[in-house]
């Protein structure tokens, strides 16, 4: 059979033996056989420049992380009720680039696990349920994460809300109700989770929790407001909350100018979650959390996790660290990301369609819109557009509530050069449309 009924037969099966739900990229599907560093291999011999894929951080298959995986493997992996120096030396190292305060480690499989722990420990210290989110935010797959998760439990399929959950106004500065002119913007969209606190006193209640991601991704590729994060944590601890960080998609160097999201707002967090790129692709995610936190979280329940923590996750998470250091990443993601954003910025004059271009480091947000004015969202404008970056052999995708937002978000290994060819070929593909 060749390729393409190869394709066919694949879909075919897929439909048969797997949830029809399981998300799938693209019209014309790729069938993607190899990878390596920031470059992607189809079935067809076709090339691809990976622009997305944030969980290959330091890059496919980087031989340093594959090295260090085959050799644990090689040796042993199991639980860690016994004794086992990996993930001694890994908490160690992953605690010493968190601010003092972030002191305790628990290990998980996914961000959606690692998040629902945060809740969870957060009701257990507070001895409160109610949760304060984001409005269209999205924390993750499991039961309690979607119920945190707008962007899941407002959408198709979705039950609604849960009444112990608070939607808080997306601090979008480029469609929201404050903008980038305006200078208090992190303070007036702070204020919406006064309101949700007082509403809260008014039941005898207070939140047990604020969680928000430090870049917004689902959300639209957003970064915070100044003093967004500083006023919110503020407010949620006075009234007895306590502050998680989703760093699922911007930990680790991305953002180019800090190591972590929250350094950014110069706050931190009481709890903060990792995921993704903790693994570069291994299932692997944490919680991090201060002392007094997991003491009280330590109350009688064994924390026990069957795949969390093992030697092989461990080795993988400590090989990560070890490339982002040597190959000086996060000085890479800066300055590439610095480099995109300005070439980016300068299409912007010459093509109506990009309302606004944003992003830190290596997290890059171009929302596309129909008029500048109304701000109507470029749908299905973007969707053509994404085809035609795969056919010309570039992966990138959308986001955002209104899925108007090319969100670009590569391997932090990418380059000067990966940066022109992408955006020589989108200038391409924004002239043909
Ligand atoms: N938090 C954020 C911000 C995410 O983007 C995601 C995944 N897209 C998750 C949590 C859930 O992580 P996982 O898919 O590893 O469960």
């Amino acid at each position: 059979i060749d390729s393409s009924d190869n394709h066919e037969l694949i879909l075919k099966e897929r439909q048969l033996y797997i949830g029809k739900n399981l998300s799938i990229s693209y019209t014309k599907k790729v069938k993607i056989d190899k990878g390596a560093l920031q470059y992607l291999y189809d079935d067809q011999g076709n090339t691809f420049l990976d622009c997305v894929n944030n969980v290959s951080h330091v890059g496919h298959c980087h031989p340093t992380v594959v090295k260090a995986m085959q050799k644990q493997i090689a040796t042993l992996n199991t639980n860690t009720r016994y004794l086992n120096d990996n993930i001694i030396k890994y908490a160690k190292e992953l605690t010493a680039l968190l601010p003092k305060e972030l002191a305790v480690c628990y290990f998980t499989n996914s961000g959606s696990e690692a998040n629902d722990l945060a809740i969870r420990m957060s009701r257990h210290f507070t001895k409160q349920k109610d949760v304060i989110v984001l409005d269209h935010a999205y924390h993750g797959t499991s039961t309690t994460a979607i119920e945190m998760s707008p962007y899941k439990f407002d959408g198709k399929g979705g039950f609604g809300k849960m009444p112990y959950i608070h939607k808080a106004q997306n601090p979008d500065m480029y469609r929201g109700e404050f903008k980038y002119r305006d200078a208090e913007a992190g303070e007036k969209y702070a204020k919406d989770v006064d309101r949700i606190i007082e509403s809260l006193a008014t039941e005898s209640k207070k939140p047990a929790a604020f969680i928000c991601e430090t870049l917004l991704g689902v959300g639209g590729q957003i970064a915070l407001p100044p003093n967004y994060l500083k006023e919110v944590y503020s407010k949620v601890r006075n009234a007895g909350g306590i502050c998680i960080a989703d760093e699922v998609q911007v930990g680790f160097g991305r953002v180019g100018e800090k190591f972590w999201g929250f350094e950014l707002q110069d706050v931190v967090p009481d709890i903060v979650v990792l995921g993704k790129p903790i693994g570069n692709g291994h299932p692997l995610a944490a919680v991090v959390t201060t002392r007094e936190i997991a003491d009280a979280f330590n109350n009688g329940m064994e924390y026990f996790n069957t795949f969390g923590g093992n030697p092989v996750s461990m080795a993988t998470g400590l090989a990560v660290l070890q490339v982002i250091e040597e190959e000086e990443l996060q000085k890479n993601a800066l300055e590439v990301g610095n480099y995109l954003v300005n070439r980016l910025a300068e299409l912007k004059p010459n093509y109506d369609i990009i309302g606004d271009v944003r992003g830190n480091g290596l997290f890059v947000g171009v929302e596309l819109v129909r008029d500048r004015i109304t701000l109507e969202p470029a749908v299905p404008e973007i969707d053509t557009i994404v085809e035609k970056m795969k056919e010309r052999g570039f992966f990138i995708s959308t986001d955002g509530p209104l899925y108007n937002v090319l969100k670009i978000k590569p391997p932090i290994i990418f380059s000067k050069q990966n940066a022109d060819e992408f955006v020589d070929n989108l200038n391409v593909v924004l002239g043909e449309l």
